[in-house]
């Protein structure tokens, strides 16, 4: 019997596992930008993103951050935790980029004195508006408790991606995170791929990462393919 599709989301679905403490990620080709205003099927992504994602979870889980990776089923499929999603994003900056540069009118690339972490309240319909800890608390999405593990974990788990990506000759610019709750223990759920993540190549400043797609630089994939080579050659495990 085919599993239950428990949720699309806009480039995976999610469906129920074999039992009630797991569930299928499956990683799809759609790539959207500007909250799903600008849509394409990009061959192959799926792949790629599911490959590169298993990886760097295998990595941090062997450096002691908890995930809920389990293993890949196939190419685009993997067996997860099952997880209550934490209904906020967790983003961690090391270089000005995006919208901090926009917002803030600091230049894309500015250094920043300390490496900044933001909350965003995973909401498509309100596009995914910045919270402060106080709001965060104040409406029951998380325990300040919760907040600061979160924290705890996104800065450990910056240091140790910083650090494999300088191997690779990639400056992890940003990133954003999600977490979740299984058996009462947050671990660290969804993806980390270039849908997720600014990589620049550090000689050159390339990107490697979906502002190829937001910004119509081309070669998206391309782009994709060399950070999963790169990671390859690193062997992070
Ligand atoms: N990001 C993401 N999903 C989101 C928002 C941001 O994966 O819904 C990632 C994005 O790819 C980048 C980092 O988080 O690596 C910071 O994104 P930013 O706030 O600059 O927003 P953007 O410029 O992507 O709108």
């Amino acid at each position: 019997m085919a599993n239950e599709l428990l949720y699309t989301g806009k480039s995976k679905s999610v469906y129920a596992g074999d039992d009630n403490h797991t569930c299928i990620l499956e990683f799809r080709d759609s790539a959207t930008a500007g909250n799903g205003a600008k849509k394409a099927e990009l061959e192959g992504k799926g792949v790629l993103n599911a490959e590169i994602t298993s990886i760097l979870y295998r990595y941090l889980e062997k450096n002691g951050i908890e995930t809920h990776f389990v293993k890949m089923l196939d190419e685009t499929r993997m067996l997860a935790k099952k997880v209550d999603i934490i209904n906020v994003e967790v983003i961690v900056r090391n270089l000005a980029a995006g919208s901090f540069s926009k917002r803030y009118g600091v230049p894309e690339g500015t250094p920043l004195k300390n490496t900044v972490l933001e909350f965003c309240l995973k909401s498509d319909e309100l596009g995914d508006p910045m919270m402060n800890e106080s709001q965060i608390t104040a409406l029951g999405i998380a325990s300040q408790k919760e907040l600061e593990t979160m924290k705890d974990m996104a800065l450990r788990i910056n240091a140790l991606l910083s650090a494999l990506f300088d191997r690779c000759d990639i400056i992890l610019v940003d990133f954003k995170l999600e977490f979740g709750k299984h058996d009462d223990r947050i671990v660290l759920a969804d993806e980390i791929s270039p849908d997720s993540c600014r990589f620049w190549d550090k000689a050159t400043g390339k990107k490697l990462d979906k502002d190829r797609f937001r910004r119509d630089l081309g070669d998206v994939l391309g782009a994709y393919r060399e950070v999963l080579r790169r990671l390859k050659h690193a062997q992070p495990l």
